[in-house]
Protein backbone atom coordinates (compact mmCIF):
# COMPACT_ATOMS: atom_id res chain seq x y z
CA UNK A 1 0.00 0.00 0.00
CA UNK A 2 1.82 2.99 -1.37
CA UNK A 3 0.27 5.63 1.75
CA UNK A 4 2.34 7.71 3.90
CA UNK A 5 0.53 6.90 6.86
CA UNK A 6 0.93 3.76 6.99
CA UNK A 7 4.65 4.58 6.48
CA UNK A 8 4.60 5.87 9.16
CA UNK A 9 2.72 3.53 11.01
CA UNK A 10 4.96 0.61 10.31
CA UNK A 11 8.05 2.72 11.16
CA UNK A 12 9.46 3.19 7.31
CA UNK A 13 9.51 6.50 7.14
CA UNK A 14 10.44 8.24 10.56
CA UNK A 15 7.47 10.39 12.83
CA UNK A 16 7.72 11.52 16.43
CA UNK A 17 5.77 9.47 18.01
CA UNK A 18 3.34 10.97 21.03
CA UNK A 19 1.37 7.66 21.74
CA UNK A 20 0.56 3.99 20.10
CA UNK A 21 -1.37 0.87 21.24
CA UNK A 22 -3.36 -1.77 19.24
CA UNK A 23 -5.36 0.12 17.02
CA UNK A 24 -4.25 3.81 16.89
CA UNK A 25 -1.02 5.71 16.21
CA UNK A 26 -0.34 9.87 17.23
CA UNK A 27 2.36 11.68 16.19
CA UNK A 28 3.59 15.53 15.32
CA UNK A 29 2.76 17.40 12.45
CA UNK A 30 5.51 18.18 10.41
CA UNK A 31 3.88 21.45 9.42
CA UNK A 32 2.23 22.28 12.89
CA UNK A 33 -0.74 24.82 12.60
CA UNK A 34 -0.74 25.70 15.97
CA UNK A 35 1.47 25.19 18.81
CA UNK A 36 0.12 21.82 19.74
CA UNK A 37 -0.55 19.71 16.25
CA UNK A 38 -0.93 16.44 16.64
CA UNK A 39 -2.01 13.83 14.24
CA UNK A 40 -3.89 10.63 15.50
CA UNK A 41 -4.79 8.00 13.06
CA UNK A 42 -6.12 4.67 12.93
CA UNK A 43 -3.52 1.53 12.25
CA UNK A 44 -6.14 0.02 9.92
CA UNK A 45 -5.89 1.81 6.22
CA UNK A 46 -9.01 3.68 6.20
CA UNK A 47 -8.61 6.22 3.61
CA UNK A 48 -10.99 9.02 4.95
CA UNK A 49 -15.17 9.69 6.70
CA UNK A 50 -16.20 8.45 3.23
CA UNK A 51 -14.85 4.73 4.06
CA UNK A 52 -16.37 4.50 7.31
CA UNK A 53 -18.58 1.57 8.01
CA UNK A 54 -20.01 -0.22 10.69
CA UNK A 55 -17.33 -2.84 10.87
CA UNK A 56 -14.60 -0.39 11.43
CA UNK A 57 -15.99 2.51 13.63
CA UNK A 58 -15.26 1.30 16.63
CA UNK A 59 -12.00 2.87 16.05
CA UNK A 60 -13.24 5.85 15.76
CA UNK A 61 -14.04 6.36 19.34
CA UNK A 62 -11.42 5.30 20.51
CA UNK A 63 -9.62 8.03 18.79
CA UNK A 64 -11.71 10.64 20.82
CA UNK A 65 -10.47 8.72 24.11
CA UNK A 66 -6.90 8.90 22.67
CA UNK A 67 -7.27 12.87 22.05
CA UNK A 68 -9.00 13.08 25.66
CA UNK A 69 -6.33 11.72 27.04
CA UNK A 70 -3.14 12.87 24.72
CA UNK A 71 -5.05 16.51 25.70
CA UNK A 72 -4.32 16.83 29.04
CA UNK A 73 -1.39 14.87 29.10
CA UNK A 74 -0.04 17.75 26.44
CA UNK A 75 -1.54 20.71 28.77
CA UNK A 76 -4.00 21.92 26.12
CA UNK A 77 -7.33 20.26 27.59
CA UNK A 78 -8.27 23.62 29.96
CA UNK A 79 -7.77 25.83 27.72
CA UNK A 80 -9.62 23.80 24.81
CA UNK A 81 -8.51 22.28 21.43
CA UNK A 82 -9.82 21.14 18.45
CA UNK A 83 -9.96 17.71 16.89
CA UNK A 84 -10.54 18.16 12.85
CA UNK A 85 -10.65 15.39 10.38
CA UNK A 86 -10.86 16.66 6.36
CA UNK A 87 -12.70 14.82 3.55
CA UNK A 88 -11.73 15.30 -0.09
CA UNK A 89 -11.05 17.57 -2.13
CA UNK A 90 -13.53 20.27 -0.80
CA UNK A 91 -11.70 19.57 2.35
CA UNK A 92 -8.27 20.21 1.69
CA UNK A 93 -7.15 17.02 2.44
CA UNK A 94 -4.01 16.07 1.12
CA UNK A 95 -3.55 12.54 3.03
CA UNK A 96 -5.58 9.65 2.20
CA UNK A 97 -5.27 7.93 4.95
CA UNK A 98 -7.98 8.99 7.96
CA UNK A 99 -6.58 11.37 10.40
CA UNK A 100 -7.74 13.59 13.46
CA UNK A 101 -5.78 17.04 13.80
CA UNK A 102 -5.45 17.58 17.36
CA UNK A 103 -4.95 21.12 17.43
CA UNK A 104 -4.43 23.58 20.30
CA UNK A 105 -2.10 26.18 22.79
CA UNK A 106 -3.55 29.33 21.25
CA UNK A 107 -6.79 31.08 20.57
CA UNK A 108 -7.75 28.92 17.42
CA UNK A 109 -9.96 30.95 14.51
CA UNK A 110 -13.36 30.30 14.32
CA UNK A 111 -14.07 30.24 11.03
CA UNK A 112 -15.52 26.63 9.86
CA UNK A 113 -15.43 27.60 6.22
P1 LIG B 1 -4.80 16.92 5.67
O1 LIG B 1 -4.50 18.18 4.89
O2 LIG B 1 -6.00 17.04 6.56
O3 LIG B 1 -4.86 15.70 4.76
O4 LIG B 1 -3.60 16.74 6.66
C1 LIG B 1 -2.41 16.10 6.33
C2 LIG B 1 -1.40 16.55 7.34
O5 LIG B 1 -0.31 15.67 7.29
C3 LIG B 1 -0.87 17.96 7.12
O6 LIG B 1 -1.15 18.77 8.26
C4 LIG B 1 0.63 17.74 6.91
O7 LIG B 1 1.44 18.76 7.47
C5 LIG B 1 0.84 16.41 7.60
N1 LIG B 1 1.99 15.63 7.14
C6 LIG B 1 2.34 15.39 5.84
N2 LIG B 1 3.45 14.62 5.81
C7 LIG B 1 3.80 14.38 7.10
C8 LIG B 1 4.86 13.66 7.73
N3 LIG B 1 5.80 13.01 7.01
N4 LIG B 1 4.92 13.64 9.08
C9 LIG B 1 3.99 14.30 9.81
N5 LIG B 1 2.96 14.98 9.28
C10 LIG B 1 2.87 15.03 7.94
ZN1 LIG C 1 -2.66 4.17 4.95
Amino acid sequence: MDCLFCKIISGEIPSKKVYEDDSVYAFYDIAPMAPVHVLIVPKQHIASVNEVTAENSAVISHIYEVAAKLAKELGIADDGYRVVTNCGANAGQTVFHLHFHLLGGTKLKTEMC
